[in-house]
């Protein structure tokens, strides 16, 4: 094993966030702020609450967290955000 779960929660999900518009190559691992996160989505629940964990797992330092998403976008209300 030897993975990390980190606790540098608002990092991980920001990256979650880059990583469904930019390559994992750009997107750094919030710990060793070296690129090379692993990207797993697992669909979970049914109808309406249907959503997506995203595990991101750096490949470099074995950091790893997951970041529940849905299929509208992250939890954040970031598009509401964007369309001011
Ligand atoms: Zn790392």
């Amino acid at each position: 094993m030897g993975a990390i779960r980190s606790g540098k929660r608002e990092e991980w999900v920001s990256a979650a966030e880059r990583l469904v518009c930019e390559s994992a190559d750009h997107v750094e691992c919030p710990e060793c702020k070296s690129p090379g996160l692993q990207v797993r989505d697992v669909e979970y629940g049914w109808g309406t609450r249907k959503g997506v964990e995203r595990y991101l797992i750096c490949s470099n330092c074995g950091a790893y967290n997951a970041v529940t998403m849905r299929h509208a976008g992250p939890l954040a209300e970031t598009s509401l955000m964007a369309a001011e």
